[in-house]
């Protein structure tokens, strides 16, 4: 295992801490905020504007890149960094997650019994077996199998700096049986991705004085809802010689779920891996989840809700959401956020936004989500700057009004 890991500073009321972690392109400042490009872009945001904002990595998605343009294309353009234009550090998941998702239709679908929403996605549109996961294309229909070492090489081809392991989603309603037989299939998978990555990873050059791994391996820890099933998955997966660890499947039915969920994971992993919490990006798990020691988040959440006419605010309400349809916001000529330093509320006014959404203006999309990545990023910078600055309980406390969990 390489040690592309340091930790800088730990809070002393929390499991807050700091840290760097070190890729082929560049350095990366925990805890981290990653804004999601599934299609190799952040959706209407280019790479000079995310990086002029503070984005310091993003992510892609494997599934997707996969199927269009393909990864063997990606890499006979000089890899995902040269396709997109983006020189910072990449991570890639590793399809497992869409593959499954897209038959639940994700949890809240599930929840609520409604159908998947795509028009491919239906029960039976995916087939697990040891080897691997036989599913269908969501563009075509056409029939495609991923294997752990299938995952890799697809990785490897579009050459991210940090990969994932495949992994199996169990349905979020699947009991402690199935989570449990489900956990060991992952885990088995999970070490011939391992295997598959070792045997075919480029050494590092010798001249590389930092020898950073071209591309580093994350695991990724199990185990749903169920205490037991998360510490043997954290402690078993610990032992295998990731560069990090991600934690996914099944994080509960709502927030305070998936705090439970990470407390009691995150005390199994070893302190000296960086940690991911996969797919969470909400204001208050981001500071939750840096309480309670994650150093890593992703969500597709600041361009989605920008497509959607609404912006993230700091406001009284703690809901951080500004609909910009509302008629309220027709003659208000102050900027989206007072104080934000983005290009967005430097230059335009609520008026105007509120304008370009009720005119169905493309340009509106673009600045809205602008603002809502640079608005996370700012307040990932604002959480480094508490932890290391030993007030991290003082930012907790004003973005959260409560005080932060005791470790
Ligand atoms: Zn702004």
């Amino acid at each position: 295992m390489s040690n592309i890991f340091t930790i800088t500073t730990r809070d002393s009321h929390s499991r807050a801490r700091t840290g760097v972690v070190q890729t082929a392109h560049g350095l990366i400042q925990t805890p981290v905020f990653m804004p999601v490009g599934t299609r190799a872009t952040v959706k209407s945001l280019s790479p000079a504007e995310l990086y002029d904002h503070g984005a310091q990595i993003i992510l892609g998605n494997t599934y997707h890149l996969y199927l269009q343009p393909g990864h063997e294309l990606v890499a006979r353009r000089g890899g995902l960094h040269r396709f997109m234009a983006w020189n910072g550090p990449i991570l890639t998941d590793s399809g497992g997650f869409q593959v499954f998702s897209l038959v639940y239709g994700g949890i809240a679908d599930e929840i609520k019994g409604r159908r998947p929403a795509h028009p491919h996605a239906q029960p039976g549109m995916v087939k697990v077996t040891e080897d691997g996961v036989l599913f269908r294309s969501y563009l075509d229909g056409s029939q495609h199998m991923f294997t752990p070492e299938r995952s890799i090489e697809i990785q490897h081809g579009l050459g991210a700096d940090i990969i994932l392991c495949f992994d199996e989603l169990p349905p979020f309603r699947a009991g402690y049986e199935y989570t449990a037989r489900s956990l060991e299939r992952t885990h088995r998978w999970e070490s011939r991705c391992l295997t598959y990555h070792q045997n075919h990873t480029p050494p590092v050059a010798s001249s590389d004085i930092h020898a950073v791994p071209r591309q580093s391996l994350f695991g990724i820890v199990h185990g749903g809802v169920f205490a037991d099933l998360r510490r043997a998955s954290a402690e078993y997966i610990g032992t295998l010689p990731f560069d990090g660890l991600s934690i996914g499947g099944s994080l509960g039915a709502d927030k305070a779920q998936m705090y439970e969920v990470v407390d009691m994971t995150v005390p199994h992993l070893p302190d000296g891996l960086p940690r991911h919490l996969l797919g969470v990006g909400d204001v208050d798990d981001l500071l939750e989840g840096v309480a309670r020691g994650i150093d890593m988040f992703d969500c597709v959440s600041p361009t989605r809700l920008g497509r959607h006419g609404t912006a993230l605010v700091r406001d009284a309400t703690r809901k951080w959401r500004l609909n910009l349809t509302n008629a309220a916001w027709r003659e208000d000529d102050g900027p989206l956020q007072a104080g934000c330093p983005c290009m967005t509320c430097r230059t335009f006014s609520r008026a105007y936004l509120h304008y370009l959404f009720r005119a169905k203006e493309l340009l509106g999309i673009r600045l809205v989500s602008l603002h809502n990545v640079a608005f996370l990023l700012n307040l990932m910078q604002e959480i480094r700057t508490g932890i290391n600055e030993g007030h991290f309980a003082d930012v907790y406390r004003a973005w959260l009004g409560r005080n932060a969990p005791v470790p």
